[in-house]
């Protein structure tokens, strides 16, 4: 019990400290869109279970006029991204760009100017990574963007654990920033059981800061 409420300071002491002495700070939300949630065609487990801490991370950086980032993929429909003749482990067809599947989930807080991020775009482009070089966020790279507003730190959450949000943290190391990823925010696809708990450990060997708990 004890060490739970240690961990539980500690978590929150990292996030106070990065809010309010670290100013150059983004929060960046992974691909919370009604395909990755149950009931979506790539569903994944509980996914949607993220949204209510997820918002309250987004109102506390909207009320410190911090920024929040939201990245999504955004598939043409024909792409070998997803299962075909050309691709036989491709993924099951989601996140078509412009259909319902698409949509940030329901409940997500999402502002009509929010800063969006669409990823996947080309054909055969995977674009895990919302740093993939053909993803756009106001017609640049989201590492441009984010040197253009002189971001150095990424709070991240979002879906899942084992690819999208695995694979934006490593080249966020890779580009730099100091990283923190929000465990109570982010869920695994977990093909293989333990493939979540791989990732927050390679996340962490990058360099990601990863509190067990932080509200
Ligand atoms: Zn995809």
């Amino acid at each position: 019990m004890k060490i739970i409420i240690l961990l539980v300071i500690i978590g929150l002491g990292i996030l106070i400290y990065y809010l309010f002495f670290r100013k150059k700070m983004a929060l960046l939300i992974i691909d919370v869109q009604n395909d990755f949630c149950p009931g979506g065609t790539l569903a994944v487990t509980d996914g949607d279970s993220i949204i209510e801490p997820t918002n309250k991370l987004i109102r506390l950086f909207q009320s410190n006029k911090k920024i929040v980032i939201y990245s999504r993929d955004w598939h043409p429909l024909g792409t070998t991204h997803f299962k075909c003749d050309e691709n036989p482990d491709g993924w099951p067809v989601h996140c078509v760009g412009g259909t319902k599947g698409a949509e940030f989930k329901n409940g997500l807080i999402v502002p009509l100017n929010a800063n969006i991020v669409s990823k996947g775009m080309g054909n055969g482009e995977n674009a895990y990574s919302a740093f993939d070089p053909g993803a756009r966020i106001s017609g640049m790279d989201l590492n441009t963007f984010l040197k253009n507003k002189r971001v150095d730190t990424l709070l991240v959450c979002g879906l899942a654990t084992d690819y999208c949000v695995k694979d934006t943290v490593l080249d966020a190391k890779k580009l730099g920033y100091n990283v923190i990823v929000v465990q109570e925010c982010i869920r695994a696809v977990n093909i293989e059981p333990n493939d979540g708990e791989k990732a927050i450990a390679e996340m962490k060997n990058a360099g990601a800061i990863i509190p067990e708990k932080i509200f």
